[in-house]
């Protein structure tokens, strides 16, 4: 009778596994075909510092949204793009229609406006990937400093020697470079005095509970000590309240990226929302 059960379970069990791989299969096969078939595109969030009031750029995010319509979230099928190599030409897509969009909205407006990318570690590690970004700088046009990369923390762990060579290369072409996501990984501090990076992004799961949170708050001081020893730039992502924001000023930190200022938005919205901003640019402060 036990013994059944188990038999059992254990078939339910295969069976919701062998579903899985399957549904993740087919999202695979989809996920190829999505490229020809034009269905990805990127929205913009701005980054802003509440100082100077400047718009420091723009972070280009990724979206699918499937024929039916279906939006799947990047969170979903990066790693299944990572997994099948696709996000290598995935990746050369996201650059090269990010840095063309920085060049337009500079020609329609005479606004220059910085625009991040994310970058995947199974990219960076492609032995392609800095001259693909040569390329695509060449192709577009687009001033290097006004391209910036954000990695993760955990790919700069990995093959140190590599990753400095990589990252050195990039200086070479005077692009910047971010940690994302930072204070998630094991970046050893240490190391990170070699690298070179201009600026650490303290990732959105500290600001969630911040200002009260003592523990939050301590570590979101720490970063912004770590980057004004190391001379490094901070910027908080996922500010979401008011008292967040007034929170990251009084402990030093003015660049913000978030909700509060703005969603990720289509390129000509972001472009009127930036015009916006510069006209007023403080409804934050009354919502
Ligand atoms: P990320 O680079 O850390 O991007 C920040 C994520 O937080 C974005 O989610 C953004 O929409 C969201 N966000 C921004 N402000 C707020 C806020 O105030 N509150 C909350 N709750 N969320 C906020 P998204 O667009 O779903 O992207 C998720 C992740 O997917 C990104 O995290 C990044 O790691 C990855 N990703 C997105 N686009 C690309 C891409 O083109 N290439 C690669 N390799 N990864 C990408
Ligand atoms: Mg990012
Ligand atoms: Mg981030
Ligand atoms: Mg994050």
């Amino acid at each position: 009778r036990a013994k059944d059960e188990g038999r059992g379970r254990h078939r339910f069990f295969s069976r919701s596994i062998h579903e899985a791989s399957l549904a993740r299969q087919l999202l695979q096969a989809e996920l190829r075909r999505a490229l020809d078939q034009r269905q990805f595109s990127l929205v913009y969030q701005p980054k802003v510092n509440l100082w100077t009031r400047q718009v420091l750029g723009v972070e280009a995010l990724l979206r699918w949204t499937r024929p039916d319509g279906r939006p799947i979230s990047p969170l979903e099928f990066i790693p299944l793009a990572e997994a099948s190599g696709l996000i290598v030409p995935l990746g050369a897509w996201v650059l090269e229609t990010a840095c063309q969009q920085s060049r337009a909205w500079a020609q329609a407006s005479g606004e220059e406006l910085a625009v991040s990318v994310n970058i995947s570690a199974v990219q960076f590690t492609d032995p392609g990937f800095v001259d693909m970004v040569e390329r695509c700088l060449r192709n577009t046009g687009l001033p290097p400093r006004l391209l910036e990369l954000e990695l993760t923390e955990s790919m700069l762990i990995t093959d140190i020697a590599r990753v400095q060579q990589t990252l050195r290369a990039l200086q070479a072409l005077e692009v910047c470079v971010s940690i994302d996501d930072f204070g998630t990984g094991y970046s050893s501090l240490s190391y990170l005095q070699n690298f070179p990076v201009q600026t650490l992004k303290i990732d959105r799961s500290f600001l969630k509970t911040v200002p009260d949170d003592p523990q939050a708050s301590a570590v979101v001081e720490a970063v912004i000590a770590l980057g004004r020893s190391l001379n490094l730039g901070v910027i908080a992502e996922g500010v979401e309240t008011t008292e967040q924001a007034r929170c990251l000023l009084n402990l030093g930190c003015a660049a913000m990226q978030g909700y509060l200022f703005g969603r990720p938005m289509a390129a000509p919205e972001l472009l009127a929302w930036v015009q916006e901003w510069h006209r007023g640019g403080d409804s934050w402060e009354e919502t």
